[in-house]
Formats: structure tokens, sequence, C-alpha cells
């Protein structure tokens, strides 16, 4: 098969493809090194390890020559190349979340999800870029410098914004430079990128996947995800990614289902709730359509439609910048210049700690730092950081109401398609409304994936969101899956067709 053949296969696709010697892991590998290449302009990737990813093509050939001598079965994702946000720390392989203060600093362990995937036969092309410490809405906040997003409107060249914090995640997989990433989901770092590039993406319940290994940013709202270009794809990859793992405390102990098998193609006899609060403040009209569209889909397959109410929906933004901040603050409180990465000396310690930290974060996280120490402070803790927790719960409450009534939700992802790099820079309140449709989710740690449904009128990919109950990620995917079906959706970005 030729490398665009190759790097345009779905994983299940390549996996059965694989299955059937058709080809080799060293090719498919190959292929998607050049991809990379190819695609090195979009700025997706941070670190590149092309050379140990063949070596473990190899080694995963010589794997599967000997899984078929002795008739057993093959690792899920056995020889599928993937890539890793640089939120994960990788055994060996510098791992920066994307922050001058980590310059330097290469893990010696491996973050269980990544360790998962790697079990699963997966191989790691390399790490990709992020907002700083995964805050923000456009991966222009890396260190590494901007990830620009493959789709380009039609009517001007202007490069637009990926969506972050998980763009280079989302661009890798949306311009073939990968066939899934990790992504990590904080506020909607999975969901929203993934809208913007035209790929699928999934946050799971809290819980499902391991934190061990990733840098915090909220650990009450963290959880990593797969983002691919199918619902099928995340699904597989999910599975890989997610269990019990005792060094992470809340991580939960259940057993993982097969949420491939869940991909029935049927959406009959389900319920699901359509928000009336989720006409966020500049939604675009397009955005709405859509949603009628998503819908008349679901509708059109079999499922009922039930209008549901998710009242505490407008606070839930403000609360999150309160709770996200504030453990954010405490969080990179290690980052001190001792222990990890870049130092700056001072005349004494306190000036050490002062310069490591002036010159090794950069102004958004920053802002996060001062706004959660500001919250968490004496005379205010009651004021800001008590209330936000209490909204929380409300909002919480809401959903557990809806799912009462319904089986999943459906909602858009984002209220606009991705803007233009610069756009909303000056503005973080502009940059925070990003968040607005995705937030609730984390807070009520559910799970939520955002699958691509269609384009705008000037050809950027717009992304539809399914929230299900707790623990119910089988239920989402096979939602995610019809919409895909109904949407028939071509996630090729029109600047790569001729990759
Ligand atoms: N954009 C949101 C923020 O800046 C969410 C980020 C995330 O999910 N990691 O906090």
């Amino acid at each position: 098969m030729s490398h665009s053949e190759l790097i345009n296969l779905t994983i299940a696709e390549a996996r059965d493809k694989l299955a059937r010697r058709e080809f080799f892991a060293r090719e498919l590998v190959e292929a998607h090194i050049a991809a990379m290449d190819a695609t090195r302009p979009l700025n997706a990737y941070v670190t590149e390890t092309a050379e140990k990813a063949m070596e473990a093509a190899k080694r995963s050939d010589d794997r599967r020559d000997h899984i078929r001598e002795i008739g057993g079965s093959c690792a899920s994702m056995e020889g599928i190349p993937i890539a890793i946000k640089d939120m994960f720390c990788t055994e060996g392989v510098p791992s920066t979340a994307c922050s001058k203060i980590l310059k330097g600093f290469v893990p010696a362990y491996e973050s269980t999800v990544s360790a998962n995937l790697l079990r699963h036969g997966s191989i790691m092309l390399g790490k990709v870029s992020n907002d700083e410490f995964a805050m923000g809405s456009s991966n222009t906040t890396s260190a590494f410098g901007a990830v620009k997003n493959p789709w380009k409107r039609a009517d001007d060249a202007a490069d637009l914004v990926p969506g972050g914090s998980s763009g280079g995640s989302a661009v890798a997989v949306a311009s073939r430079a990968a066939m899934c990433a990790t992504g990590t989901d904080t506020g909607g770092s999975i969901r929203q990128p993934a809208a913007f590039c035209g790929i699928a993406g999934l946050k799971p319940t809290y819980g499902r996947c391991s934190r061990w290994g990733i840098v915090a940013f909220a650990s009450s709202l963290d959880q990593a995800g797969p983002m691919a270009r199918t619902a099928r794809d995340c699904a597989i990859m999910l599975e890989a990614m997610a269990g019990f793992d005792p060094k992470d405390s809340t991580s939960v102990d259940k057993p993982v289902p097969n949420f491939e098998a869940a991909l029935t193609g049927e959406v009959k006899g389900l319920k699901i709730g359509v928000p009336k609060e989720y006409r966020a403040p500049g939604m675009t009209s397009e955005i709405e359509a859509l949603w009628e569209q998503g819908i008349a889909w679901l509708k059109d397959a079999g499922a009922e439609i039930v209008e549901v109410s998710l009242p505490h929906t407008k606070y839930a933004l403000p609360a999150y910048y309160i709770i996200a901040p504030a453990e954010a603050s405490s969080n990179l409180a290690r980052y001190d210049g001792l222990r990890y990465g870049q130092r700056v000396s001072g005349a004494n310690l306190t000036e050490m700690y002062e310069n490591s930290r002036g010159e090794g974060f950069g102004p958004e996280v920053k802002r996060r730092i001062l706004m959660g120490t500001y919250v968490l402070s004496a005379g205010y803790y009651d004021a800001y950081y008590r209330q936000a927790q209490k909204v929380r719960r409300l909002v919480s409450n809401d959903f557990s109401e809806a799912f009462q009534k319904c089986d999943a939700l459906l909602t858009p992802t984002t209220p606009t398609p991705a803007f233009a790099i610069g756009e909303n820079a000056d503005d973080p309140l502009a940059m925070y409304l990003n968040d607005v449709l995705t937030v609730t989710v984390n807070l009520a740690g559910l799970p939520g994936m955002s699958v691509p449904a269609g384009l705008d009128q000037k050809g950027l990919p717009l992304g539809l969101q399914i929230v299900g109950r707790a623990w119910d990620e089988e239920t989402v995917l096979r939602i995610g899956d019809v919409i895909e079906q109904q949407s028939g959706f071509n996630s090729l970005p029109a600047g790569l067709a001729k990759l």
C-alpha cells in the first residue's frame, strides 16, 4: 500500500489488515514518519522519536510472527502508531507540559496511561504540543510556539488555532501524522480541539483512566482520554488506556468493558435529552442548525428526543475558573527550580525561587496561579472557593436529574468554529468562553465526547457533544458512532488532500 493509503486508514482498518498481513507495522510506522515530516510546519510535534518508533515497529512485527506461530492473538493495538500529549511523562523522552519551567526534564518513569497503550502494542511516534500546563483553548501558549490547524477558511488564508489544550494531539490526528493521540481534559481540552480539527475525542468518566504520571493541572477535574478519527477508534484506544491503578487514589476499581462491542449502530429506544440552556450566548446560527440536524439524525435512527433542563449551566464557567486555578496554584507550587527542569539562580533561596518561577512560567499560567492563590486566601476562601464548590454540586445535581429522564444528552461542543491565531489573545475572558459547553461535564465527572458532524459555510469542521451517565462511555460511543454514520463526515482537511 502507498504511504497515502496507509496514513488514511482508521485504527480498526489497520488492525484488521495487519492481522491479514497486508502490510507490516514497520511500513505503517514509516508512512506516518513521512507524514510527520510533511506536516512539520503545523508544529504539532514537540519531540519526535522516529528512530525509537522504527525499532519498536520491528519488534512489533516480530511479536506478531511469534504469536502467529504459537496460535495466540495479538494485543488490541499491536503496531498502531500513536502520539502522546506532552502532559504525559514518558520514560527517557522529554516531558515538559510545554512549559519553559520543565525544560530538560526527562522522566525516569512512564505514565500509567501511556504504559497501558505501549503494553497493548502501540508505537509512540513522539510527543505533541499543548497549551502550557494544559491551560488554554488555542494551543498558542506552548513554549514551543503556536500549533496550526490543518483546516482553513475557504475565503481567507489566515492560520487558525487547533483549539486547546490538546491542540498538538488533534492536529497530529487530523493531519494523518498519527492514527490517534492521547489527550487530557480538565474543562474541554479533548473535546474542543477535536471539534476544531474535525476528529473525535472522548473525555471518560473521572476515575476511568489513571492520572499517575500525568502533569497535574486541576486534579479533581483532569482526565485522560482518546483522540482519533472515528468513534470506533476512540473505543479501541480507550479500552487500551483505561483501568484501575493503585498508584492513583482517584482511579476507580471497575472492570474495563469491551467498548468496541458497544458500537451496535443502534440507538432505537434510547432517550436523548436536549438541554435548552445550551443555547450559549454568541453561538453561531450554523452551530444551532447542526444541533437541530443532530437531533433529527438520532430521531430518524429511532431515538426518542426529550427536552431537559440543566438550570445551573450558566454558573458552571465562573465556578470552573475558580476551582481549576485554585487546584492549579497548589499543584504548580512544586515547580521551584530545585527539583525539576529549569533553574534561574539568585542571591538567596527565595530569589532563586522567584527567578525560576518568574522566568519559567508564561503569562496565562501566572494568571491562573494568581487567581487560584487569591480565591484560596484566608479572607476570600468562603466568598469564592467554597461558593464555587457549592455551585459544582448544583451543576452535578442538574445532570443527575436530567438522567432520570434520558440516557444521554446531545449538545454542540463549542459555540464557534476554529478562530484565527492571535484572535482572543488579549482577552482572557473571551478565550474562557470556548469552554462554556464543556466544563459542566468535568465539574460533574461525567463522560463526554465530541464527534465531527459537519462543516460550516466556510468549510470548517463543527462538532456535536454527547454526554453520558457516569461510567456509561458505551452509550456515548454508540451514539457518537451513529452520528458519524448519519453525517458521513469526511474528516480530511482540504489542504491535506495532496499528502
Ligand atoms: N480551556 C480550559 C482551560 O483553559 C480547559 C483546559 C483543559 O481542559 N485542560 O482551563
